[in-house]
């Protein structure tokens, strides 16, 4: 805060004819830097008078042009004046008001990290998970490619790609969930309070009875995917059939829930290259399978060694005690126990493929 010369008290924004900056605060250092993307884009600043601790908000100079009261020359219009020239702002004062803005972001960054480790901890504890879910890290700018020959990665040139692993260096791996009989809603709660993200693929006839269990999923952040409309093995149907299959149930979703799905999964992993051929011509761009299934009471592996790999498909069901050991509350705490212990964290396939 400063006063001007007649005593009236301002909000500085930034420095301007009749103003000088001096007051160092955080607050004041950020407004500067915004000043100075303000004064690149517009050639000037603006002060507010009279709300020196308001916190109201911080208004930027329109560009001359579409100032009120001024007509730019050449339409018609008086001929406009000139905007004072803008003072040359100290580089060294700029800098230090970058460097705090970033200190302050960095800051708020760790506080929220924290807050959040903590309510997962927290989480953890109440929904009986042996050691707290790592965190994944924040999805990649850019989707890996998938590259011919890479392990995990089938390619078929004009296809939707196969894919059992992702290709990353992330220690993440990823939670499916198949079919839709089971409609467990303490395990999206579960999930929801834990902060674990799963993407779904949901066959037409199991979820029909009850399609809202699947939009609360997906206002929750779940991704929900294509899984035909009456989980048929597709390699016994002819192409007509297996057109309505996969792209009927593309626009059932559309209908139902609202999402036209980039990504499918044939039933029992069985597919021909007419299935994705069909898939890939109702948007459809890539077909995840899996390396490890997972049940309440146990995991299976397709690789001898037990162990999983960075960007491996997990695969597991909407069932329950009808036809599992255990609920689906108990299968995500195996498989939390299995992922932690291996130090990886569950991460949304969505955002990889
Ligand atoms: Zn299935």
């Amino acid at each position: 805060m400063v006063r001007r010369p007649n005593g009236e008290r301002s909000s500085v924004k930034c420095r301007v004819p009749e103003v000088i900056l001096t007051n160092r605060d955080r607050s004041h250092h950020r407004i500067a830097a915004a000043c100075l993307i303000a004064a690149a884009a517009t050639g000037g600043c603006s002060t507010e008078q009279g709300h020196s601790r308001g916190g109201g908000p911080h208004k930027l100079a329109r560009p001359a042009a579409e100032s009120p009261g001024l007509a730019v020359a050449g339409h018609g219009g008086p001929t406009a004046q000139a905007a004072p020239a803008p003072q040359a702002v100290d580089p060294a004062e700029l800098e230090a008001a970058a460097k705090a803005a970033q200190a302050d972001a960095a800051a708020k960054q760790q506080a929220d990290a924290q807050a959040k480790a903590a309510a997962r901890a927290e989480a953890a504890k109440r929904w009986g998970v042996a050691k707290t879910p790592l965190a994944a890290p924040p999805p990649p700018a850019t989707k890996p490619a998938l590259a011919p020959g890479a392990p995990g990665v089938k390619i078929r040139p004009g296809l939707p790609p196969v894919v059992y692993r992702v290709p990353t260096t992330d220690k993440v791996v990823f939670l499916t969930v198949d079919d839709g009989a089971e409609k467990d809603r303490e395990f999206t709660r579960m999930i929801r309070e834990l902060g674990i993200p799963i993407s779904a693929f949901v066959t037409d006839y199991l979820a029909r009875g009850d399609y809202g269990y699947f939009r609360e999923l997906k206002d929750q952040g779940v991704a929900i995917n294509n899984h035909t409309l009456h989980h048929p093995d597709l390699r016994r149907l002819g192409d007509d059939a297996q057109q309505s299959e996969i792209c009927g149930q593309q626009a059932s979703l559309q209908q139902q829930i609202g999402v036209r799905p980039r990504l499918f999964r044939p039933p029992f992993g069985e597919y021909t290259e007419e299935s994705l051929r069909i898939a890939g011509s109702c948007g459809v761009t890539a077909v995840p399978l899996w390396n490890e299934e997972a049940f309440p009471d146990r995991m299976e592996y397709r690789y001898g060694d037990h162990l999983l790999k960075p960007g491996d498909i997990i695969l597991t069901h909407f069932r329950g005690p009808d036809v599992w050991r255990g609920d689906m509350r108990d299968m995500l705490r195996r498989v939390l126990q299995v992922v932690t212990d291996q130090g990886f964290a569950l991460a949304r396939l969505d955002d990889y493929l």
